[in-house]
């Protein structure tokens, strides 16, 4: 694989190794935690599919929401990635650093009125599934969380695993939150700016967030900025179908047999390793894949069980 070294910003050098920069993809973890067979799963997805056409491919820390944050998970779920052999083409970034972007487009927001401030606490919205639209008109004086107004539209995407998927943001959602009431930006904004600003063009990760989806399209419409193309992978679950959760610990990888862990994963995503794979280094193992993959063999379900024993020995 022709990738730059991990921790290094890539300058000009794409025309000289041949990646074509039509192609970015991102892995964006949250610290919340230590990555667990369901990160992983989803790491691998959109590594394998931004190298099968020598894409690019970056990790952003989505650490914005510190309260939920795990002290040194972060440094932990980069060296988690690196032992497994992932290589990413620029600096990492993180999310804490980058507050001048989201404070602009909320900018941006208000003073073309497509925002308001809204005092609504959990309790007030309790019972409604639904934004009520309760602070629309309602002045404040104190600092309060911010929403972008919505009106009825569908917000229809292909999702290139899960098929055609609509929402009428407005009728599910309503107006969305994009800054808290603590201040914290919300994650909305902030992966809608951070996919523009970073230029990604693919997002693949878990059918978890596929209803997320509608509303990250619908921001960035009203903030002008292209939508990239998505493709959900199920959502791994335990036996009793919970999800596997960092912020659970339910499930950590293993620092030993990577190419097995892998090679699992590989198959869980519809490929079919050969069993000489087994004795290959971790380099041939990726090799492998990226020349196997394709989007089309992923399961096309929302969530998949974990059944392998092999797999739940993990647990
Ligand atoms: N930060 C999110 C998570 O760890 C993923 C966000 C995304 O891929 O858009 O679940």
């Amino acid at each position: 694989m022709s990738v730059a070294k991990n921790n290094t910003a890539i300058a000009t050098t794409d025309t000289a190794s041949n990646i074509p920069r039509s192609y970015v993809g991102r892995f964006a973890p949250s610290p919340t935690g230590l990555l667990h067979l369901g990160s992983l799963y989803t790491a691998v997805a959109s590594y394998l599919d931004a190298r099968a056409v020598q894409g690019r491919w970056i990790v952003r820390i989505e650490d914005l929401d510190r309260p939920r944050e795990v002290d040194g998970a972060a440094q932990k779920i980069l060296r988690v990635l690196e032992d497994f052999g992932f290589e990413w083409d620029a600096e990492v970034v993180r999310q804490s650093t980058r507050s001048h972007l989201y404070l602009e487009a909320l900018r941006s927001l208000r003073d073309r009125h497509l925002s308001f401030d809204c005092s609504c606490t959990r309790e007030d919205l309790g019972k409604h599934s639904r934004y009520p639209g309760t602070c629309r008109d309602r002045p404040h004086l104190v600092p309060t969380g911010v929403r972008l107004i919505v009106v009825p539209h569908t917000i229809h995407f292909l999702d290139r695993i899960q098929g055609s998927i609509y929402q009428d943001v407005a009728a599910t959602s309503g107006d969305l939150l994009i800054r808290r009431r603590d201040q914290l930006i919300s994650y909305l904004l902030a992966v809608v700016v951070d996919d523009a600003d970073q230029g990604v063009t693919h997002v693949v990760r878990g059918a978890d967030l596929i209803d997320e989806t509608p509303r990250q399209i619908y921001l960035q419409q009203q903030l002008q900025l292209a939508t990239p193309e998505y493709a959900h992978v199920p959502t791994l679950v335990e036996e009793g179908g919970l999800k596997l959760a960092k912020s659970r610990r339910s499930l950590s990888l293993c620092s030993s047999d990577i190419g097995m862990q892998l090679i699992e994963v590989f198959q869980m995503l519809g490929l079919k390793p050969p069993q000489s794979l087994h004795l290959g280094t971790i380099p041939e193992i990726w090799g492998w894949a990226v020349e196997h993959w394709q989007v089309a063999l992923v399961p096309k379900r929302p969530t998949m069980r974990l059944l392998n024993p092999k797999i739940n020995k993990y647990l």
